[in-house]
């Protein structure tokens, strides 16, 4: 999984609680033989008649659990093509109901197991309040309030937001508290937020080479880039100076597959992917990316189990039904057409009056914050990059757990991060084949039925479209 979470150094960090299960997005295992009871012998006998034992097949443990994915997947979708279509429909209804009590619930009260991401409080937050959001459900008034009172502590007095009260200001739980006070939406959730302390923060976590620092000390990474970034476009906050030298950094840490590894020399990864191609298109410096080999590497993480994986050889996952699913999204929107966009490989900028540095080079400021505002006025240029049926499919039969919330894969237990993530990577891979002038998407690319259809996001940030353009109008007045 991938996390843009506190105290780690990278985005597959631990998680909510689960008891019995690995991380899904640790390392994968060296090259260990599998059982060898699992093992075929070759064909042609016994092999140690002939000496050849020692070059039987040795499978990775990777391998093996992805062909126990495989099998555990394909059983889903057999019984799926085996059923009456009556029955089918039903099967691939996304159970809205019981997603809305786990989340609610999870707002209210929390098991004790819980401690172990105390650090990440904001985060909970905003996993639970963003999915409510997407599945249309409103919070009631004092539900709302408890949660702007509870950021509000968490807001150091000198700028950002900590994990909780108390805790040092970071930048991935200011995103995650901004994130979740624009997802509520109100006056007071929003002029909550002290803009003037949060930019003087993201001062001092920026790196003189312009990249940016999680939290004082902390690593200078992508993820810490698009955090700054997002909330600084978000709260309208994003200047030159902030700008200077990010998509330098980002740039650098595109790797030979086509995908953003979290720094430079480091492996191309889905989180840091999007969050490199989302803060590109803020600074409006997406022209530094080879977009063409960025969409292949995504695109080609869509695996036979119909969802994404994370990394290449990795297993699936449903979170990053978002983080590559948006990154195609914001890639769709990019691109003035595919013939053009192979013959010039690179994309056109949404202004012209930037220099290298996100600068203007005529003198005139860049309106940062209209650029995410604008950027959604652009229509899709071309239909999906991805099979976006396929990754409904996967997300409303191996990601939905029968009794609420979300999971990263069958044989895993459900958590809010993923519940957050599954159901924005459906948002977004049910309005991807929107093009042209259409207002919202046409049955044939949705799967299950209409009512599966959840609120459209703003694929920048995560937020839901309707309350970001509200914050919009807020943070610009
Ligand atoms: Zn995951």
């Amino acid at each position: 999984m991938v996390r843009l979470s506190l105290r780690s150094s990278r985005p597959h960090g631990d998680r909510a609680p689960s008891r019995g299960t690995q991380p899904s997005g640790g390392p994968p295992a060296s090259a260990a033989p599998m059982d060898s009871s699992s093992q075929s012998p070759p064909a042609g006998g016994d092999p140690s008649e002939d000496g050849a034992a020692a070059e039987l097949p040795r499978l990775t443990v990777t391998q093996v659990e992805q062909m126990k994915v495989e099998a555990r997947v394909a059983d889903i979708y057999r019984v799926l093509f085996d059923a009456a279509p009556n029955a089918k429909s039903v099967m691939l209804e996304l159970w809205r109901d019981q997603h809305v009590e786990y989340l609610t619930k999870g707002l209210r009260h929390l098991a004790p197991s819980f401690h172990v991401l105390d650090a990440n409080r904001p985060w909970l937050c905003y996993w639970m309040v963003h999915g409510l959001a997407v599945l249309d459900e409103t919070l009631d008034d004092d539900l709302e309030n408890d949660i702007v009172d509870f950021l509000s502590r968490c807001q150091d007095k000198h700028g950002g937001y900590g994990g909780g009260p108390g805790q040092l200001p970071h930048l991935a739980t200011s995103y995650a508290a901004v994130n979740t006070l624009v997802t509520i939406g109100s006056e007071r959730a929003l002029s909550s937020i002290k803009r003037d302390n949060l930019y003087k923060f993201m001062l001092l976590m920026k790196d003189k080479s312009g990249a940016f620092r999680m939290h004082d000390g902390g690593e200078i990474d992508v993820r810490a880039c698009y955090t700054a970034i997002s909330v600084a476009s978000l709260v309208n906050i994003l200047d030159d100076e902030l700008a200077k030298g990010v998509g330098n950094y980002i740039a650098s840490c595109q790797t030979y597959e086509g995908g953003i590894a979290g720094e430079p020399s480091a492996e191309a990864h889905g989180g840091y992917t999007f969050c490199g191609l989302a803060a590109m298109v803020l600074l409006n410096e997406v022209e530094k990316l080879d977009l063409p080999s960025l969409i292949g590497w995504v695109a080609f993480r869509q695996g036979v189990e119909c969802g994404f994986q994370g990394r290449t050889n990795k297993l699936v996952d449903g979170c990053y039904s978002f983080w590559q699913g948006a990154a195609i999204a914001l890639a769709q929107k990019l691109m003035a057409g595919s013939d053009e966009q192979s013959k010039q490989s690179q994309p056109s900028k949404l202004s012209s009056v930037d220099d290298s540095c996100g600068t203007s080079s005529s003198g005139l400021a860049l309106d940062y914050a209209k650029i995410g505002f604008d950027f959604m006025k652009q229509s899709n240029q071309i239909g999906p990059l991805f099979h976006n049926i396929a990754l409904q499919q996967y997300i409303l039969l191996c990601a939905q757990v029968p009794e609420g919330g979300l999971r990263d894969k069958p044989g895993k237990n459900r958590d809010h991060y993923h519940s957050c993530y599954c159901l924005s990577g459906l948002s977004v891979s049910q309005y991807s084949a929107m093009t042209g002038s259409v207002s919202c998407p046409l049955p044939q690319h949705m799967l299950g039925p209409y009512s599966n259809l959840l609120e459209q996001i703003h694929p920048l940030y995560n937020v839901v479209l309707e309350k970001y353009e509200e914050a919009y109008e807020f943070f610009s007045s």
